[in-house]
């Protein structure tokens, strides 16, 4: 039976039962990937499935999940895309014009830079504050767009979500959420009542570091179709397969979230005592900056930790003396990562900031190896 109308359920059932059709006899419980580039179409194409880069019944299914887990209980439209940089241009193409102004946070994903460099070419104002302090507040006037991204990656920061929305609203703006780092488990967007609750999936929301995806959901029919015909235009379409893949995976999407905030929060405690890190940022520590905003608007706190090292070789051998810890970037998956943001250039962080991504291992073994690592800190590298 499908949940989408329920609202009074846990998260896990909703994880694992979200976007599921009703049962047909002697079909699977989640249908296979449809792998179609065109469908049989008699007479007028007015679908539901005609061609492959207008829709797709993985699609469908997968969209639905979404939809539910980020609007429970409410209509909802969701569309897939081939990334979350997809989703996230999507969202600002769809929306803004040669004369609008947007406001984006000048401490958000390093890719957004690029965003801004395309929309300045197409004769779009871009203005950026920072995440902290409800600092975009201040360059709100007259924006046609809002975007927000709380907490903030890689520096952690949250924004009063629910305030920055009604000033947005008052002044005729529309707001779009990056809920990356949270998923819809961690924070609703929606229910803030922001416009649209965008994300990459190829974190948390698919959790296995083997896909990339993302998704735009909204509860305003006009503004998902504005953002459903851009990806018919541009065709930044998700596979069937990764569509189907990432379905799967919603199944679990509780119990990986509970089990890596848990221990990101007990990372966090264990390297608030140490004394070569500084500059730690968790939403979930109670003397957080964050945490009383954060405390607010999220139900849970992600499963990324930041903090900074003395300098770049400390920081370097850190991570090289992991065991169970992969160098490599991205967050949200079962397998911890982490890395030295400063390598990419694109972050304003010191050189020995790390951003640490929890993963579902036993919490005990993951801070023993963490520990260890540190305990080596000064020892030059064999
Ligand atoms: N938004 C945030 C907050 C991200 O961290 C990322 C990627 O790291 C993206 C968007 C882009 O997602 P993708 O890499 O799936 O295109």
């Amino acid at each position: 039976m499908s949940i989408g109308d329920i609202r009074d359920i846990g998260d896990g059932t909703r994880s694992v039962r979200a976007g599921l059709p009703e049962p047909v006899a002697y079909e699977p419980t989640l249908p296979g990937p449809v792998f179609a580039a065109h469908f049989h179409l008699p007479g007028e194409p007015t679908g539901p499935y005609t061609y492959g880069r207008y829709d797709n019944p993985t699609w469908t299914h997968l969209e639905q999940a979404i939809g539910e887990l980020e609007a429970p209980g409410r209509p909802a439209h969701t569309i897939t895309f081939a990334s979350g940089m997809a989703a996230v241009a999507a969202t600002a193409f769809s929306q803004l014009r040669s004369g609008d102004a947007v406001v984006f946070p000048d401490d958000g994903y390093q890719a957004l830079p690029l965003l801004h460099e395309r929309l300045r070419a197409g004769g779009v104002e871009v203005r950026t504050a920072p995440t902290g302090g409800d600092a975009q507040l201040r360059v709100l006037d007259g924006a046609r767009l809002l975007w927000i991204e709380s907490p903030s990656n890689p520096g952690l920061d949250v924004c009063d979500i629910r305030r920055l929305v009604a000033a947005a609203h008052e002044a005729g703006a529309l707001v779009a959420v990056d809920n990356t780092l949270a998923t819809p488990l961690g924070q609703r967007p929606l229910e803030l009542g922001a416009d649209f609750s965008v994300a990459s999936d190829t974190k948390g929301m698919t959790g296995h570091g083997d896909i990339l995806l993302g998704h735009v959901t909204c509860t305003d029919l006009e503004l998902a179709t504005a953002v459903r015909d851009w990806r018919k235009t541009v065709g930044a379409i998700p596979g069937p397969m990764e569509a189907w893949l990432a379905h799967r995976s919603l199944a679990t999407l509780q119990l990986r979230v509970e089990r890596q905030c848990g221990t990101a929060l007990v990372l966090a405690e264990a390297l608030a005592e140490r004394p070569e890190v500084t500059g730690l940022r968790y939403p979930g520590l109670p003397d957080d900056p964050s945490h009383r905003i954060a405390s607010l608007q999220m139900r849970r706190f992600g499963s990324v930790v930041s903090f900074v090292l003395p300098d770049e070789e400390r920081a370097e051998r850190f991570l090289n003396r992991l065991r169970l810890v992969d160098n490599a970037t991205s967050f949200g998956g079962v397998r911890s990562t982490a890395e030295r943001r400063g390598r990419w250039g694109g972050d304003a962080v010191p050189d020995g900031f790390i951003r640490f991504s929890v993963g579902a291992e036993d919490p005990e073994d993951l801070i023993a190896d963490v520990l260890r690592s540190l305990d080596q800190l000064d020892k030059p590298q064999d």
